[in-house]
């Protein structure tokens, strides 16, 4: 009997294949990965140079500090490859990933994407895929793996049966627009470095969940406002009840 398709397929092109899975074979992912909730395959497009010395980059065009992927190589790695689905292409001058981008992702059968080395990859390829271009931060790494891996990581987390409990995700940061509330758990009272004894809030151990449920809501505003005031515009204007509270 045929096995049942995954999930989630994912090829990663990259010229260094044995960084994955990676830590998404460990823990939830890596048991969603022996699950087959997803799969995964790895190109590397050193297979498809035709040269002696596998060549997958060349300098750039008007000059300059890098090097540059190659279209070609590229395109013959991916053509070997189809279909690619959501194509999409690791770089900091992408869109920043969001959670929101994350679900988008995780509703897809097929995702391909390509990890850039060096000063990236020729422009042209990226057009003529039409790729999506997505950034984890503003900051620069060395290689889009990591990167792919992060975005990975949001995706795996939200198929179905990877998180036992679904209703997880609506609560967590940004599922409401918000940053989460603090946690906390048992001992009830515990002393720190700092011989300052702390006590869980008591309303956590009040079990009047309604009221658990309003205190979580107004720590969870009180944080989003204080730490992301980008996030707190945002949600003042979905939630306009919450406008007199700002200052
Ligand atoms: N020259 C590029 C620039 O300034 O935008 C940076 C190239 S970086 C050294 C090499 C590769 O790492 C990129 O092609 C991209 O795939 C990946 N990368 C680096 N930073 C990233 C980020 N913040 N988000 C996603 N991918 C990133």
């Amino acid at each position: 009997m045929k096995p049942e398709p995954a999930k989630l397929t994912v090829k990663i092109i990259t010229l260094f294949p044995e960084m994955f899975p990676g830590h998404l074979g460990l823990s939830l992912s890596g048991k969603a990965l022996e699950k087959r909730i997803w799969s995964l395959e790895t190109v590397n497009p050193r297979y498809y140079t035709t040269d002696v010395h596998k060549t997958v980059d060349d300098s750039p065009f008007g000059g300059g500090a890098g090097m540059v992927m190659k279209p070609d190589i590229l395109d013959r790695s991916l053509q070997a490859h189809l279909p690619l689905g959501r194509f999409i292409y690791m770089t900091p001058r992408g869109k920043p990933l969001t959670q929101a981008k994350a679900i988008e992702l995780s509703q897809e059968p097929l995702l391909t994407i390509l990890c850039g080395r060096y000063e990236g990859v020729d422009e042209r390829l990226l057009e003529a895929y039409q790729a999506e271009e997505i950034s984890i931060g503003d900051y620069v790494l060395s290689g889009g793996e990591q990167a792919a891996m992060i975005l990975l990581d949001t995706v795996i987390r939200l198929l179905p049966d990877v998180i036992g409990n679904a209703g997880t995700h609506d609560e967590e940061s940004f599922g409401n627009g918000l940053l989460e509330y603090p946690h906390y758990t048992r001992p009830a009272e515990w002393t720190g470095p700092d011989g300052i004894l702390r006590k869980v809030p008591e309303i956590l151990s009040s079990g009047h969940h309604a009221k658990v449920k309003d205190w979580r809501l107004e720590q969870s505003k009180a944080v989003t406002k204080e730490r992301r005031p980008d996030l707190w515009s945002a949600y003042v204007v979905q939630n306009p009840e919450n406008s007199k509270k700002t200052k």
